[in-house]
């Protein structure tokens, strides 16, 4: 995870259609806010969380993805099969 305002430039789409624009975006998940875009799995914000709550990137089409830097197998089941649960050991 990257400190606030450790940002990289990236060209990513703006709401309005077939428009792009440069944003700054955290150093750690810039890499993949960028590869996402470049795929045409088009972006609308992110935050990495900075080691004080979960990242995430917003996609376009409403859904999001949760970005977890150390994550392991068994926390993506429990988040998944158990998120009460999970929830209170974070
Ligand atoms: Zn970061």
């Amino acid at each position: 995870m990257c400190d606030r305002g450790d940002t990289v430039r990236v060209c990513v789409p703006k709401a309005e259609a077939n428009h792009w624009h440069f944003q700054d975006i955290d150093r750690c998940i810039a890499p993949l806010v960028n590869a996402l875009n470049k795929s045409d799995i088009y972006t609308a914000s992110c935050c990495c969380g900075h080691g004080e709550e979960l990242g995430h990137i917003w996609l376009r089409d409403g859904r999001a993805l949760i970005v977890l830097p150390d994550a392991t197998k068994d926390m993506i089941t429990e988040m998944v099969t158990k998120p009460d649960a999970a929830k209170e050991k974070r």
